[in-house]
């Protein structure tokens, strides 16, 4: 059975981070403001994407909470009635825009977080800032901003010593840790002093992952088999964990996702470089609602037909694409 399909609206290139396996520290040629798609333009897309049968909407970036005026955005989202509202966030700016999400209408958060450490945090982010994503997660739960989700990136010989620390730690604070495969992204590159290129070995597998939390945990129960992307298994002892796998295991099959780029690129899939120019659609097109919901629907049939290519040679920008 496959989920509901997922508009993500990426709203910025820009970010308060720089983890070392997304964003190249330096260099990074960001869009000018009147390149980005207005609030206006995304809410009429997202009307279009109801329309064209897309039910959930997630904001990401970037890092979404950089963009002025956010709430806006939120507010004219869940004025669309979707039946999901959810943003992506490295949570950093989150403790204090927590209880306005809520009142914005935001139904709920996913966190990015790769370590539980102070001073590996800052090797990874190339920024400070973990207690206030701590704090972060107590404000989004007050603020009823539920269900939380964790998602955590695990590279060999950077944080693959957590993968426990992080089980034990969703189970305290009762929010799911999603653990994800590293891909090969633009922000992986010669120029990377941490990691270099996207290589082989510094990825961890799903399996290994697994294999490591049930040695320690006991069995993984399958809790919601055969939705989406994300495999979600439960520990005997109740604690939620999920395992994102596009490298070792892709599930193209699974993926009712499109990728609205903050310029505007309509992505078919995560590695779609070519992508459908949105914005040309509405300002020099002058596209209304029908005429965007028909790209939409356009769009998610030519999924089927998609072959993703190889990985390796990708040359994304996963800050811009936003995951
Ligand atoms: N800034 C926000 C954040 O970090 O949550 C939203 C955008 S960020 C691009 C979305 C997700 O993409 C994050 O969870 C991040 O860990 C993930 N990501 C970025 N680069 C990645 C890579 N090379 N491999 C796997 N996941 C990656
Ligand atoms: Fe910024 Fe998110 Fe990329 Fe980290 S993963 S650099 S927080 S966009």
């Amino acid at each position: 059975m496959k989920g509901d399909k997922v508009l993500r609206i990426s709203v910025t290139d820009r970010c308060n981070l720089r983890c070392i396996y997304c964003m190249p520290e330096s260099g990074v040629n960001l869009s000018p403001s009147d390149e980005l798609l207005s609030y206006e333009e995304i809410e009429l897309i997202g009307r279009a994407a109801l329309d064209a049968g897309i039910s959930k909407f997630r904001i990401t970036g970037g890092e979404p909470l950089v963009r002025k005026g956010i709430i806006q955005l939120v507010e004219k989202l869940a004025r669309l009635d979707s039946l999901d509202l959810a943003l992506t966030t490295n949570g950093i700016l989150l403790a204090e825009f927590a209880h306005s999400l809520k009142q914005a209408g935001l139904k709920r958060v996913t966190v990015s977080l790769d370590t539980l450490r102070k001073d590996r945090f800052e090797k990874i982010a190339r920024r400070d800032g973990l207690e206030k994503i701590f704090t972060a997660l107590d404000n989004s739960r007050k603020a009823g901003l539920a269900p939380i989700k964790i998602n955590t990136v695990i590279i060999r010989g950077v944080n693959d010593d957590e993968i426990l620390d992080f089980v034990r730690f969703g189970q305290k604070e009762k929010v799911e840790v999603r653990f994800i495969e590293l891909m090969p992204f633009a922000g992986l590159n010669s120029g990377c002093k941490e990691l270099g290129r996207w290589n082989k070995p510094l990825l961890v597998k799903g399996n290994e992952i697994k294999a490591a939390i049930e040695k320690e945990f006991g069995p993984l129960i399958d809790s919601r088999p055969e939705q989406g992307v994300a495999k979600i298994f439960q520990t005997e002892s109740g604690a939620k964990v999920g395992l994102i796998t596009p490298i070792s295991d892709r599930f193209c099959d699974g993926c009712q996702r499109l990728r609205l780029g903050p310029e505007g690129k309509l992505r078919i899939c995560l590695f779609d470089e070519q992508g459908i120019d949105l914005r040309k659609e509405l300002r020099e097109r002058k596209a209304d609602q029908d005429q965007m919901a028909a790209i939409l629907s356009e769009a998610f049939s030519r999924k089927n037909l998609w072959e993703r290519g190889d990985l390796e040679k990708s040359a994304g920008e996963m800050f811009r694409i936003g995951g």
